[in-house]
């Protein structure tokens, strides 16, 4: 999952990019559900939040690394239960 750096300025850029829903509000700034994040593996070849952040404040999270084949087994997973 990738994670939203403090940095972020809240300009709404990505929220409505994620094919997983994601992201979301949170106390100060917009924040990733590691739960619900694939990275975009199922939906595009690029995160696709990580394309439209104009700050370049989204990261790989560092507590939730994870390999294409976990990622791709979350998305169909979420899929599923949609
Ligand atoms: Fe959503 Fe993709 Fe960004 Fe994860 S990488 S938060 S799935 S847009
Ligand atoms: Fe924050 Fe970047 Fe999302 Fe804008 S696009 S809300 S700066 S994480």
């Amino acid at each position: 999952a990738l994670k939203i750096l403090e940095a972020c300025i809240n300009c709404d850029m990505c929220e409505p990019e994620c094919p997983n829903k994601a992201i979301s509000m949170g106390e100060e700034t917009y924040v990733i559900d590691p739960d619900r994040c694939t990275e975009c593996v199922g939906y595009y070849d690029e995160p696709t939040c990580v394309s439209v952040c104009p700050i370049d404040c989204i990261i790989t999270d560092p507590e939730h690394v994870e390999d294409r084949d976990t990622l791709y087994a979350k998305f169909v997973k979420l899929v599923q239960t949609e």
